[in-house]
């Protein structure tokens, strides 16, 4: 039983805020209707369609006055992002109740280690029960791909939706896996494909084809190609690391100084120092925070903290620094103090907030479409 394959799943909620708002407002049900516009009513961009719209053609990233044009009485509705929070919470809370190894792969989408699972059930009718399941608790519909690796079940779950399973073995690969168009190839930039399409590059199976190696050299690393490689040949990874995407809760620093301190001038330079410790954190581990905290120790050990958010996450110096600073001047009160510190909170990953917030980014809404 050694080195026995994994089975992997890749769960991935269909139309996802179609879905969320067919929920709330049940009258939408088989409607053609696009998801949209809220945010930055002014480019009025589409986030998602419905499936009855998507069958007349209109699709994410399109403008909304386009899709009017295809069809006049197409209902807009508005982004709503706690309720996504909300069924994307109830989402892995629901993942969870079959497995721990899960690995949120974005708002809407989760990668499953089940090979202890499927031991006792077949991984077709497992995947079948999850999305029975998944739409019976919570009405979210979803798709399923099953495989040896991440990357192979990401690609199957894409294959039939909604409320698709497919299975991809290794040995599934040249059937269901070369014959796709390029742009299928997960994690292809949008930039990227159309350059190799250009070069007569059509198909996943034409990208694989060894005597297009040079050619597709020319728009990617060595290793960047290597990598797609063993992925599309099922050789990449098939670990799930729940604790992947981890972030911290904060991250910050302080001081205690070898001797009190009330000169305005010296705090100030201390907890600047502080800052280019977290700042330079921040940006490493690509993360955006919307909160900074200011902590002060003084000598007679009473501590204070205080901190001011921003209204959307950012990782820009100057904003927080500001900031920390007014947060220092309206808070000392030139007693001598022991410990300073600074730290951020309220912490996202960079690409994190991509998937989730900036809905408009027009590459990610295409790559993101399910
Ligand atoms: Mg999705």
């Amino acid at each position: 039983m050694k080195n026995k394959a994994k089975i992997i799943f890749h769960i991935d909620l269909n139309a996802f805020y179609a879905s969320v708002s067919e929920i709330n407002e049940p009258y939408l049900k088989n409607k053609v209707f696009v998801v949209g516009g809220s945010v930055m009513a002014s480019r009025g961009v589409i986030t998602t369609a419905s499936y009855k719209a998507r069958a007349l053609g209109i699709r994410s990233a399109m403008p909304i006055s386009e899709a009017m044009k295809i069809y006049p009485k197409v209902l807009v509705v508005p982004i709503n992002h706690s309720e996504y929070k909300k069924y994307s919470n109830l989402f892995f809370e629901f993942l969870k109740t079959y497995t721990n190894r899960v690995l949120k792969a974005s708002i809407d989408e989760a990668y499953l280690d089940v090979t202890e699972i499927t031991n006792d059930i077949h991984p077709l009718e497992l995947a079948k029960q999850m999305q029975q399941e998944l739409y019976e608790k919570h009405q979210l519909p979803s798709s399923i791909g099953i495989a040896p690796t991440l990357y192979l079940a990401k690609m199957g779950s894409d294959l039939k939706k909604p409320m698709g399973i497919t299975v991809v073995r290794k040995r599934d690969v040249p059937k269901k896996i070369l014959p796709l168009p390029i742009k299928e190839l997960h994690g292809l930039g949008i930039k990227t494909y159309p350059y190799l399409e250009k070069e007569g590059i059509l198909t996943i199976g034409d990208f694989a084809r060894k005597e297009n190696r040079e050619t597709i050299l020319k728009y990617m690393s060595y290793d960047n190609y290597q990598n797609f490689i063993d992925s599309i040949l099922g050789n990449s990874s098939n670990k799930v690391d729940p604790a992947k995407y981890d972030i911290p809760k904060s991250v910050s620093n302080e001081t205690t100084f070898n001797y009190n301190i009330d000169s305005y001038d010296l705090i100030l330079e201390e907890i600047s120092s502080l800052y280019e410790v977290i700042y330079h954190r921040l940006i490493k581990e690509n993360l955006l925070a919307k909160t900074i905290t200011i902590k002060l120790r003084e000598s007679n050990f009473k501590t204070i903290t205080r901190s001011k958010s921003i209204s959307d996450y950012s990782n820009d110096y100057d904003t927080f620094k500001n900031i920390m600073e007014e947060l220092l001047y309206e808070n000392y009160t030139d007693a001598p103090l022991r410990l300073v510190g600074v730290g951020y909170s309220n912490i996202i990953l960079e690409k994190q907030y991509e998937e989730d917030y900036n809905l408009f980014t027009y590459q990610k809404i295409l790559k993101d479409e399910t």
